[in-house]
């Protein structure tokens, strides 16, 4: 079993200085870069700066153990103790996780344990009892017609890991997005390359060392660095079979363009520009709790969130009053004050991508209803009001490019096909939100929509239902059994009886 690196999850300072290769904590080459709490500016921690050859050295260490290794050849029950074993101990380790996911993520404390470690183990602890499920199907014997004459024939489809996995996660929910690559991957027999995202790597570090510890040697491997050589070394190699992204559309798209040659086998779950439609029969005070919602969790960095709000024309005008005083309600701030609703950006340099987007919709004619400036209460930090951009036409680059922010544009629409064609009018295709109390419109509706997943009148994301985008937003889906397929192969075999 793994050895521990140095450096512990607290919430001072935290060095991680070593990157995880075939079962051994190692000193990444390259030294160590800054981590920053989004709500200080102040460093809390540094983390592992991986060389390239690196990189190499731990897909290597992942081959091997895939190859000869026992992981693939153990049974289901036994891939599955392991797993729980392993997911049971990150579960006894996830109090102490939660300062250190506040000061890198910025999450304001109820997300940074509920949404991201505690999702991160019901992540691992699902995949654990989902290892065990039916490897094979079985075809009923058919008469088929050969030169020979007729044979009796029968087969089974045999579900198979597909080898090395590459699982490479974005900033906003580090654990949770890297467990929910990790749990089905490795409950498929597939062992595992895992690299964070540059800005808020440390509890993935730590995840990683608590799962791996109870693994064999070389089934889970961690590398990280700041720029994006880590990830490309990690598609160029051919002796990676899978690449798990999630991240945004531009770099999904350059990926796949990297390893279409090799033919590797791509997950892309990307970004999204969902609509929220909301007709004037909408319980009021539900849809706004929701479009709130949608346009301030984690400060709007989450795919999913609904952040084109399409109002239906005779509600609109008193729809973004009560918005615009919702947002006057938030408490922006410090996410470790529990009274505090909106955290801060991750980065300077998000919050700067946040605030070019809103000067381009401005110039592009949208009217500012409230937000749109730094807060002033907070000298420190990289926050950006809850920002309401009305007047937006759906062919503004605000309304069609991802800001993933706290920004919110609102666009009016007149009929039940003009809010299907305006919000299936988007290069993306990841979530979409109705809300009526007509619930036969809400279901043509939500047939209409070209969209991966459609939620009515609030309903709350479902971890066992397909997770995926149309259009730009991704390629292939997991969630509950549906990952299972994404990180296997299927074979058939027949034969004659
Ligand atoms: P990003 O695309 O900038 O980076 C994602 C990961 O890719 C990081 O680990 C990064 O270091 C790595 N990377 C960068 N360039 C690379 C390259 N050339 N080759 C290989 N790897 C490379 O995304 P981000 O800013 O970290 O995250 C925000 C984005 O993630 C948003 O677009 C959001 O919609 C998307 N996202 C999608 C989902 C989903 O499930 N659809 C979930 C969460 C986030």
């Amino acid at each position: 079993m793994n050895e521990h690196p140095p450096g512990r999850p607290r919430a001072d300072v935290v060095r991680i200085d070593h990157v995880l290769i075939g079962g051994r904590w190692v000193s990444a080459e390259r030294g160590v870069y800054p981590v920053v709490d989004p709500s200080t500016e102040a460093i809390v921690g540094y983390a592992p700066h991986a060389s390239v050859q690196q990189v190499a050295e731990a897909v290597a260490a992942a081959r091997e153990a895939f190859d000869h290794g026992p992981w693939p050849r153990l049974s289901p029950v036994e891939r599955s103790k392991l797993l729980a074993k392993a997911a049971a101990a990150l579960r006894a380790h996830s109090e102490e996780l939660v300062e250190l996911v506040i000061a890198e993520t910025g999450a304001v404390r109820p997300v940074a344990i509920s949404q991201q470690i505690g999702a991160a183990v019901a992540r691992l602890e699902r995949y654990a009892e989902l290892a065990q499920e039916p490897l094979e199907t079985a075809f009923p014997p058919r008469v088929a017609v050969t030169r020979q004459g007729q044979v009796l024939t029968a087969g089974i489809a045999v579900r198979e890991p597909v080898g090395v996995v590459a699982a490479i996660t974005p900033f906003n929910f580090p654990m949770t997005n890297c467990a929910g690559k990790i749990g089905p991957a490795l409950a498929c027999g597939n062992t595992v390359v895992v690299k964070p995202a540059p800005v808020d790597p440390l509890a993935v570090a730590e995840m990683c060392r608590v799962v791996a510890s109870e693994l064999p040697p070389g089934v889970l491997n961690f590398v990280c660095g700041p720029g994006p050589e880590i990830g490309e070394a990690l598609c160029s190699d051919p002796r990676v079979d899978m690449i798990s992204f999630t991240g945004s559309t531009a770099v999904g798209r350059a990926i796949q363009q990297q390893v279409a040659p090799q033919m590797k086998r791509v997950l892309l779950e990307l970004g999204g520009k969902s609509a929220c439609i909301v007709f004037a029969d909408a319980d009021p005070d539900a849809a706004l709790a929701g479009a709130t919602q949608g346009w301030t969790f984690h400060s709007g960095q989450i795919c999913i969130a609904g952040t084109r709000l399409l109002i239906e024309r005779a509600i609109y005008p008193s729809f973004v009053e009560r918005l615009v005083e919702a947002a006057g309600r938030l408490t922006i701030g410090d996410p470790r004050d529990p009274a505090t609703v909106v955290g801060p950006l991750v980065s300077s340099a998000q919050r700067d991508r946040v605030e070019q987007w809103i000067a381009t919709g401005l110039r592009e004619g949208a009217r500012l209803a409230c937000g749109g400036k730094r807060p002033q209460h907070l000298p420190k930090g990289f926050f950006v009001e809850p920002t309401l951009l009305v007047d937006v036409d759906n062919s503004m680059s605000v309304a069609r490019e991802e800001i993933f922010g706290p920004v919110l544009v609102a666009i009016p629409f007149d009929s039940e096909e003009d809010a299907i064609r305006i919000a299936n009018d988007s290069p993306y295709g990841l979530y979409g939100y109705v809300w009526t109390r007509d619930m036969k419109k809400a279901l043509r509706v939500a047939r209409a929509l070209r969209t991966g997943t459609v939620q009515i009148n609030g309903a709350p994301p479902n971890p066992e239902a397909p997770f995926g985008g149309f259009k730009q937003s991704g390629l292939g889906r997991d969630g509950g059994r549906y990952a299972l397929s994404a990180y296997s192969e299927l074979k058939y075999i027949g034969w004659t009886m």
